[in-house]
């Protein structure tokens, strides 16, 4: 089971995917509220995992897997994204992330991702 980083700066969504990856087995390290917060928690926790929000104040999702991924090129990245966000999502896809979840999320198809990309 992986640890892993919740990077979101929506509450409602943080408490739904810690509850869904909690109940799959998973051990939620830090939760960040941006993406700022979630690059300096990435350095200090080193979690197996980061859900990362596309959409957040400060610094957004694409500029933390930037930054995340010069940190530590192996790192494990699922982006969270909502409708209509494809360019957002070519552009992660660019910059090295792993896989994607959309909002509403489900809790056996996060489930299934996650664990294709921790393997
Ligand atoms: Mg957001």
């Amino acid at each position: 089971m992986a640890k892993i980083l919740i990077v979101d700066d929506s509450r409602t969504s943080r408490k739904i995917l810690r509850g869904m990856l909690e109940e799959a087995g998973h051990t939620i390290v830090g939760e960040a509220v941006n993406g700022e917060e979630g690059v300096a928690q990435y350095k200090s926790l080193k979690p197996d995992l980061v859900t990362l929000d596309v959409t957040m104040p400060v610094m957004d999702g694409i500029e933390c897997l930037k930054q995340i991924k010069a940190e530590s090129s192996d790192a494990k990245v699922v982006m969270v994204t909502a409708a209509g966000q494809k360019s957002k999502m070519m552009e992660a896809i660019s910059n090295g992330a792993d896989e994607f979840v959309s909002k509403p999320f489900d809790a056996d198809k996060l489930k299934s991702i996650i664990s294709k990309v921790v393997g």
